[in-house]
């Protein structure tokens, strides 16, 4: 099955030796039929969290600019009924957002039980691009891995399920990205100038992702590196890990059902036959 590399809680993170071309055995065409059940899979499972009501989903996307986080949110979730399905994206601080902790905005945000919320960048902005810009004190940023290990498991405590992926890409693959973008009119929207001088950074940005690929992958919440060179590979990566991490506990959301349904055919069965006795009087 292919997969994406889990971080170790506490490992030292090298994404040079991750290769972001990794594509699997299969083929393109294999991995998009694949891909399909595994979008009907979501689905799914969604469903039966919403009935259940007892879990919600957190998936958190971080990536370089160009790693196709929308791409993937689209390619992933794209046939989960967005009544049960929210996207987060989180864009450079307002004032008001600046002016509270940085998790005030994030936690405002989180999936109620039975929703899946998918995170479009996230709290983690906080330890890469306002680490690498130097936007807060190094002081005031390093104290912020731990809040954040201990903020997402006040989540999982509270049952939401956990899962974030970094897109992988290589610099080359970026630049080809940013050309493409100029050469085509219907994504030259998506372009900036900004997009070209955060690639200054590249260096900096990955070993702030590293350090906080390798500080915050804990049991509750875990960090996925995903192969994203290829984006068919990178969706299938991405679904396969969802699917196997949700699939643990349909069971008991099944019983929830069960248990449910039960209860709703008593309290019908039991006014059915009040009106009986009624009609009979
Ligand atoms: P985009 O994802 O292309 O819409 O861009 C969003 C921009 O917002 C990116 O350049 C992020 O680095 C920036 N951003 C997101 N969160 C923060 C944050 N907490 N502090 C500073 N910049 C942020
Ligand atoms: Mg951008």
């Amino acid at each position: 099955m292919p997969s994406a590399t889990l971080v170790k809680p506490g490992s030292k993170v090298s994404l040079k030796d991750i290769s972001p071309d990794y594509a699997g055995p299969q083929t393109k065409e294999e991995a998009e039929a694949r891909l399909n059940t595994l979008r009907g899979e979501l689905e799914a499972q969604q469903e039966i969290m919403y009935a259940a009501g007892e879990h919600s989903l957190l998936v958190i996307f971080q990536g370089m600019d160009t790693s196709g986080k929308d791409g993937a949110i689209r390619g992933v979730f794209g046939d989960v009924n967005p009544a049960g399905c929210r996207v987060e994206s989180f864009k450079v601080p307002t004032e008001e957002e600046r002016a509270h902790d940085f998790l005030w905005r994030v936690h405002k945000v989180t999936p109620r039980r039975g929703m899946t919320a998918v995170f479009n960048r996230s709290h983690y902005e906080d330890v890469l691009v306002v680490r690498v810009h130097d936007l807060v004190p190094k002081k005031v940023w390093k104290k912020r891995y731990d809040t954040i290990n201990q903020f997402e498991a006040m989540l999982a405590d509270s049952n939401t399920i956990i899962l974030k992926f970094f897109l992988h890409i290589s610099k080359e693959e970026q630049e080809k990205r940013l050309i493409a973008r100029e050469g085509d009119v219907e994504k030259a929207w998506k372009l900036s100038a900004a997009d070209w001088r955060e690639r200054d950074y590249w260096d900096e940005y990955q070993a702030a992702y590293e350090d906080a690929l390798g500080k915050c992958s804990t049991d509750v919440a875990p960090w996925y590196i995903v192969p994203a060179n290829r984006k068919w590979y990178r969706n299938l990566v991405i679904a396969e890990t969802v699917v196997e991490a949700v699939k643990g506990y349909r069971k008991e959301w099944a019983r929830t059902l069960e248990m449910m349904s039960q209860e709703r055919l008593a309290e019908l069965h039991a006014y059915r036959a009040q009106q009986q006795a009624q009609q009979k009087g």
